[in-house]
């Protein structure tokens, strides 16, 4: 059974594989980014460069002056806010069909998380680690709620997987919007119905109800309030309480032919499972597994059997992480 995945629409912070574009004319080799080139399409871009920052240049920095971040070049003494505003504000608003976000680790310009903040334009001390940057600010208030992650944070499985499971299900969300049928949603929801619930059972309820509201003039409504509701959805924390509910409704669906060592080890899985100490997909591995061999057709259908390629399951793993 071969799932068609789409690819999604992924901007990149241009140091990343694609070009030698840092202050001091490196790049990041990323190997995971580069196994993932083959399923998205990725839209590179260098704020520093594109506001005519030459490579090499002078670092730059955030600075909080009277409780304002503001992006400084110490060497130049050159405030860069305002330009690296416009820039960001123009870029964003013309992309058109994003479905993520993945940018450079504790970049002054890209960063989203872990960013120093520093309390003068010459001083070490650092004011905060929280980032609150133009470029990210803008993100956020343009493409609020879509998937954002840095490099650095993919290399944790469970944030790869969430990352990954999001980006596609997005782009197969636009891919049947280009025609929008009542049907191919529906069907969408349905097979969806497991994923969801590692988010918000609420929100998944909620978007019934929007299929159900259709009548033959609202089909664009529709599509444009389950686009906003999914998106909401999708930025609702997954908690393991709530994946393991889900999980453990597909399970049933196995009460009958599964032996009694079959339905243990699986409890056991979980409880390994519940402390993090393994990927989602290993869990789902299993389910998988017994929905082939009992023919589960509705199960075998669901997205979270099958969330994003194959080849890009890794096991590798950053634990610090997951304390972030
Ligand atoms: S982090 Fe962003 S601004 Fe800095 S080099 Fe990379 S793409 Fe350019």
């Amino acid at each position: 059974m071969n799932k068609i995945f789409y690819k999604p629409n992924i901007i990149i912070s241009k140091c990343l594989n694609f070009d030698n574009c840092r202050f001091n004319g490196d790049m990041i080799n990323d190997n995971f980014l580069k196994k993932l080139w083959e399923f998205v399409n990725y839209i590179p871009v260098c704020p520093e460069v594109a506001i005519w920052l030459w490579v090499p240049r002078m670092p730059l920095r955030l600075v909080n002056i009277d409780n304002e971040t503001r992006l400084l070049q110490p060497s130049s003494k050159s405030d860069l806010t305002d330009k690296m505003d416009d820039f960001s504000i123009e870029f964003l608003k013309k992309q058109k069909n994003i479905d993520g976000f993945i940018m450079k680790n504790r970049s002054p310009s890209c960063g989203i998380k872990d960013v120093k903040i520093y309390d003068k334009e010459d001083s070490h001390t650092i004011n905060t680690k929280h980032s609150a940057w133009i470029f990210w600010k803008n993100i956020l208030e343009i493409y609020n709620s879509y998937p954002i992650e840095d490099e650095w944070r993919l290399k944790n499985f469970r944030l790869r997987e969430e990352f990954l499971t999001k980006i596609f299900c997005l782009a197969e969300f636009r891919e049947i919007s280009r025609t929008k049928k009542i049907v191919d949603l529906t069907e969408f929801q349905a097979k969806n119905k497991y994923l969801f619930m590692f988010y918000s059972q609420s929100i998944q309820v909620l978007l019934w109800q929007i299929l159900a509201s259709y009548n033959k003039e609202n089909i664009e409504e529709i599509y444009s309030y389950y686009y906003k509701q999914l998106l909401k959805l999708f930025d609702n924390p997954t908690k393991i309480w709530k994946m393991i509910n889900s999980l453990n409704h597909i399970f049933w669906y196995f009460k009958d032919t599964c032996s009694k060592e079959e339905k243990e080890f699986f409890i056991e899985t979980l409880d390994v499972y519940r402390e993090w100490r393994i990927p989602t997909s290993s869990v789902i591995s299993i389910l998988k597994t017994w929905a082939l061999r009992d023919k589960k057709e509705y199960i075998l259908k669901q997205t979270i059997l099958n969330p994003f390629p194959k080849e890009l399951i890794e096991l590798s793993d950053s634990w610090r992480l997951l304390e972030l």
